[in-house]
């Protein structure tokens, strides 16, 4: 019987196994396909606190980890969780097969990319549609080849910074006139000498399916009306989040968007169940809030456990 269990590992997931941890709780944390989460395959964080130069995403979360772990917090790496049943205590937890029981557990899944979805994105995926300018930016398919960015949000940003390192061009395709992004990521793309914004634009299609490889997109200018082809190598989409919260539709509270929502602090409608990071929070997103709300979801549970403990029937004689 674990005392906490805890899925996800990004800065939510990990904070809150660092805090748990500390409390001598020995948490077991189900890193998920992608230990460290999305920060992981960002370049460098420079909006963390601490790191006067900024640090490397995976730098970063790998600290959080081993940080977590000199504590006595547990991973279980590139595990899944593929069933949960919240409906009596303790917990069941399927992790890749094996049904594991604990008497809490915090919900850190964070959140996946979001997608155009469109036909042709999904059918040139991994054949120059990505997802992941650190991932998949240096591949010799991309080196010198005109890239194209969609999106307009810091992530964006980031990614078409990134790719001018190996592109010829970068366009950066935003479906309205003005970047989402932060003022200071907004204004350093934009002055890049090799990144050039398409504004009010959408993409259709993405070329060539028949030729099982990317060599364009079809956009459409959405005030005009007027279409166009844009030749590239590469379409890179960052275009947003959606929550990971398909698992517990049945069982907790997410509002329209799929967001979890929360009761009080990091609870949910189910008591020894809490609540940490991007898979409920739509507004801030950023490495440190979720950071935060992993510290909140952690002391919710340790005061859950020990209210629990002090509340239990003295045991028999
Ligand atoms: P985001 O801020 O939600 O931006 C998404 C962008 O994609 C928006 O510009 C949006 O357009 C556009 N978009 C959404 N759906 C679209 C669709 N179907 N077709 C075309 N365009 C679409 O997402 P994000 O950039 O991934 O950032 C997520 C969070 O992480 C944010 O809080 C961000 O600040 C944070 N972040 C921070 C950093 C950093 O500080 N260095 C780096 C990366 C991410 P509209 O603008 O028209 O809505």
């Amino acid at each position: 019987m674990e005392n906490v269990i805890i899925i996800g590992s990004g800065c939510a997931g990990l904070t809150a196994a660092l805090y748990t941890a500390r409390a001598d709780l020995t948490p077991l944390v189900v890193t998920g396909t992608m230990p460290g989460g999305l920060l992981t395959t960002t370049t460098i964080v420079e909006n963390y606190p601490g790191f006067v130069e900024g640090i490397d995403g995976y730098a970063l979360m790998m600290n959080m980890q081993k940080q977590a772990e000199r504590f006595g917090a547990r991973m279980r790496s590139l595990s899944r969780v593929e069933a949960v049943d919240l409906s009596q205590r303790p917990f069941a937890i399927t992790v890749d097969g094996e049904v594991l029981h604990t008497k809490t557990l915090i919900i850190a899944t964070g959140a996946g990319h979001r997608h155009l979805g469109i036909e042709s994105e999904h059918l040139l995926e991994n054949k120059g549609v990505t997802y992941c300018a650190t991932c998949d930016g240096a591949l010799p398919m991309f080196r010198n080849k005109p890239l194209v960015v969609v999106g307009g949000g810091d992530s964006a940003c980031e990614e078409a910074l990134y790719l001018t390192r190996f592109a010829s061009t970068v366009y950066l395709v935003h479906r309205r006139d003005e970047l989402r992004a932060s003022k200071i990521m907004a204004d350093r793309t934009l002055a890049h000498p090799k990144i050039k914004p398409v504004w009010n634009t959408e993409v259709t299609e993405i070329l060539d399916v028949a030729k099982d490889v990317v060599t364009g997109i079809r956009l459409k200018n959405n005030q005009t009306g007027e279409e166009s082809v844009l030749d590239c190598a590469g379409v890179f989409i960052a275009i947003g989040l959606v929550p990971s919260t398909q698992l517990f539709k049945d069982t907790l509270d997410t509002d329209e968007a799929g967001y979890f929502v929360l009761t009080e602090g990091s609870k949910t409608k189910v008591p020894g169940v809490f609540i940490a990071g991007d898979c409920a929070d739509k507004v801030y997103r950023q490495a440190i809030t979720a950071a935060g709300m992993g510290c909140t979801a952690a002391i919710d549970c340790e005061r859950f456990l020990q209210e629990e403990a002090h509340h239990a029937p003295p045991a028999a004689v």
